[in-house]
């Protein structure tokens, strides 16, 4: 009795396609693309990425389901996932790695298993495909944005710079790109440090530098992202600071919320809309083995980067707004 369960058992897995790893097994899994987005402390990649990567897929291939996980900064977590999607047969894997020079390993173990990958945002050496947007130019709109709002004051100004994490190569190439904007045409960065994309890490460090500079002889504040700028508005209220230009990226609701109230200078918009679509476009194409119809190549991966945008008082409307990200309502504030 005991052996012919057993057999009719294993009739019905594999008529299910679910014994071993045949190719019925894989079947599923061929209409899956797995998406992986680096941390959760910046708002973008749950309440933007995620929706809209989903969407997009979606609009271009009506059967494909997108399978998602969050590495919450860690790069172990990140990893796990990336070989759980291998393991579940998921063929395409748009990645957004924590640690971009540990991903490029990842990359050769997924080429020798016929896993393509789309590095979402950051670069990987060696991906499939990239797309993101002008990243040295983020950098370059956020110190002429500090300039501009420095006005006259800039020449003499002491400005404090919290920069990304560093195992992220967008927050070097921020951090250039604001460096060009800023250095000979301000007094001087009379602080820099890393904010590691953490708005408490960036806190304590603007504290730091209040400490160091000295309370009246802070002249502006670059942030690196929104999430930080908040982490930094706050440690500059508490010390008594207002009034001085500081900068983000992201437009984020709060980063929005505080350019109204006054609190932040700008921001930097890089549209969702832009970008989930096209890694979307990507990892469908990879999927159907399609031309990957890229813009361009970036150190020799196929890519496309897109332009940003500097978010001031002035153009929330014409841009968020108009764009549909947010409406008018999401950005009340209190005060
Ligand atoms: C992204 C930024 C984001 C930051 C922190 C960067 O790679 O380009 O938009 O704020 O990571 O997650």
């Amino acid at each position: 009795v005991i052996a012919t369960a057993a057999v009719s058992m294993a009739l019905t897995l594999g008529a299910c396609g679910k014994a071993g790893g045949d190719d019925s097994g894989d079947k599923g899994s061929s209409t899956k693309i797995g998406l992986l987005l680096p941390e959760n402390k910046t708002s973008r990649y749950e309440s933007l990425d995620k929706p809209q990567f989903e969407k997009a897929v979606k609009a271009a291939c009506a059967d494909c389901e997108v399978v998602y996980n969050n590495a919450v900064s860690d790069v172990v977590k990140q990893k796990q996932q990336f070989d759980q999607l291998i393991a579940d047969g998921i063929k395409v894997i748009a990645l957004d790695p924590v640690d971009a020079t540990k991903a490029e390993g990842w990359i050769t173990e997924a080429k020798a298993k016929g896993v393509k990958v789309v590095a979402y945002d950051r670069a990987v050496k060696g991906a499939d495909a990239y797309v993101s947007h002008d990243n040295n130019k983020v950098g370059e709109l956020q110190g002429q944005a500090l300039l501009a709002a420095l006005g006259p004051k800039a020449a003499t100004a002491n400005v404090v710079m919290i920069n990304g994490d560093e195992k992220d190569p967008n927050a070097g190439l921020f951090k250039k790109g604001a460096h060009t904007a800023l250095d000979g045409k301000v007094g001087k960065i009379a602080y820099e440090a890393s904010g590691e994309w953490d708005p408490k890490v960036a806190g304590e460090k603007m504290s730091a530098a209040i400490s160091s500079v000295g309370k009246d002889k802070i002249g502006a504040v670059y942030s690196a992202n929104d999430g930080m700028a908040g982490g930094v508005i706050t440690s500059l209220e508490n010390a008594g600071i207002k009034d001085i230009p500081v900068g983000g990226q992201d437009a984020e609701v709060a980063g929005i919320q505080r350019i109204i109230a006054g609190s932040q200078t700008f921001t930097i918009y890089k549209s969702p809309l832009q970008l989930a679509p096209e890694a979307a476009k990507f990892a469908v194409n990879l999927l159907k083995g399609k031309e990957l119809a890229a813009q361009g190549t970036t150190d020799g991966v196929p890519s496309t980067l897109f332009p940003p945008v500097v978010v001031d008082k002035t153009n929330i409307q014409t841009t968020v707004i108009k764009d549909g990200i947010y409406k008018a309502a999401d950005l009340c504030t209190s005060d």
